[in-house]
């Protein structure tokens, strides 16, 4: 439902019309107050690679003004920090609205305006981050101090992370600081752009860099030398046929349904005629739920080993270094739960729940207890892309969602189900 199609809803004499009307002018002004918090919003670039302690110092101040505390979690060398705070009774099973505060970077991209500063043309708000994901960020603190008034006997936790963007990075940490709340929350939403569908399953991933060093040389004396890209090449087919082998179990819900290994660079080497002694090689692997991890790592660890053992029988001095890049577990909310028709009904989605393509931080609040679904505005086609946008009417409707959950907070979450 746009705006606009709220706002035209006829003004006629009775009752249930008058409050329409009064939620379709409620719902305006707080379009135009979302508006104006996504413009500040995207006006700190927040890139993943920088801190984001001063779009966490803003979001910290407003919430003040409004009456809410809010506790910062931060990383290790305190650049970066996640934000949790509750409005209402904390002694309440409540629900978290979970979004992130770091935006891709816009390096090497052709926007046709600022993408910092928030551009309106036709309807569509551009701007970095605009769809993933301030506009639920700036929907939800829009909707704060309704949120305030209503939340008498179910809580609202906000729960807001950084560096997701670099494979949610951020938010372990503080999903197990929303897990050791008094009460944790019985329902977590993140808004992550779905287009206001609801997801209820997405596969888990993680990534790894390996840097192979082995040992230089002229070409003529290979047998003096450890060559680093011929070792990366045969870990690049290891997995190549272990990805191969995992497409026996499958879960139709996912495209492609298993499984699957990738990998995605391999860089090394300089001139034909010398060994190179370095490579550098990325991989992932995206599980579906249910997958052995252990089993998987132990094979993977195999095709490593074996690899780095031939290095090292040539030059002891050889080796591969393993870094993780990212790590999440998978989302597999049932499609018939409480909790996904809740949120179904909140967004006003009657289709039936869709499973994502991408990764969120849903699998960790899911993995923490917390039943979760994904569910916000925007689109994620639009996404990590030169000129992003979200519609005014997709944050209206995103508004609407805020309406209704306000509507049932001021009443145990146990009877909110029933
Ligand atoms: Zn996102």
């Amino acid at each position: 439902m746009s705006i606009q199609a709220v706002a035209a809803a006829p003004a006629a004499g009775s009752p249930a019309d008058a409050a329409t009307r009064d939620a379709a002018t409620l719902d305006a002004s707080m379009l135009d107050r979302t508006v104006r918090l996504l413009a500040d919003l995207v006006a700190f670039p927040s890139e993943s690679a920088r801190s984001n302690l001063p779009i966490v110092a803003y979001i910290e101040a407003y919430l003040a003004r409004e009456g809410i505390s809010a506790r910062r979690i931060p990383n290790a060398d305190g650049t970066k920090a996640s934000l949790l705070a509750t409005i209402g009774p904390a002694d309440q099973p409540g629900i978290a609205l979970s979004a992130h505060t770091d935006v891709v970077p816009v390096a090497g991209q052709d926007w046709m305006s600022d993408p910092w500063t928030l551009t309106e043309r036709d309807g569509r708000l551009y701007g970095r981050g605009s769809s993933d994901m301030k506009g639920f960020l700036a929907v939800v603190l829009a909707y704060v101090p309704l949120f305030r008034q209503a939340a008498t006997h179910t809580p609202i936790h906000l729960c807001f992370s950084y560096d997701e963007e670099l494979g949610c990075l951020g938010a372990p940490d503080l999903v197990g600081e929303v897990a050791a709340l008094p009460v944790p929350p019985a329902l977590c939403i993140v808004g992550e752009p779905t287009a206001l569908k609801v997801a209820r399953a997405h596969k888990g991933k993680f990534a790894r860099r390996l840097t192979l060093t082995g040992r230089g040389g002229h070409s003529a004396l290979v047998n003096r030398a450890a060559n680093a890209v011929e070792a990366a090449a045969e870990i690049t087919v290891g997995l190549g046929v272990l990805g191969r082998s995992l497409r026996t179990e499958t879960n139709d819900a996912f495209d492609p349904p298993w499984t699957s290994v990738h990998v995605g660079s391999l860089h090394g080497g300089s001139a034909l005629n010398l060994v190179p002694d370095r490579a550098v090689m990325e991989f992932e692997a995206r599980t579906l739920l249910g997958t052995d991890l252990d089993a998987l790592n132990a094979r993977i660890a195999l095709i490593i080993d074996e690899a780095r053992a031939r290095l090292v029988a040539q030059a002891p001095e050889a080796g591969i270094a393993v870094t993780t890049l990212s790590d999440y577990p998978g989302l597999d909310t049932p499609e018939g739960s409480p909790a996904t028709r809740l949120v179904a009904a909140l967004a006003g989605d009657n289709a039936a729940p869709v499973t994502l393509a991408f990764g969120t931080e849903a699998g960790l609040y899911a993995r923490a207890g917390i039943p979760t679904l994904v569910c916000g505005p925007g689109d994620i086609g639009r996404a990590h892309k030169a000129d992003e946008w979200i519609g005014r009417d997709e944050l209206g409707a995103a508004g609407t969602m805020m309406t209704r959950l306000a509507g049932h907070l001021g009443r145990p979450f146990a009877s909110i189900f029933a």
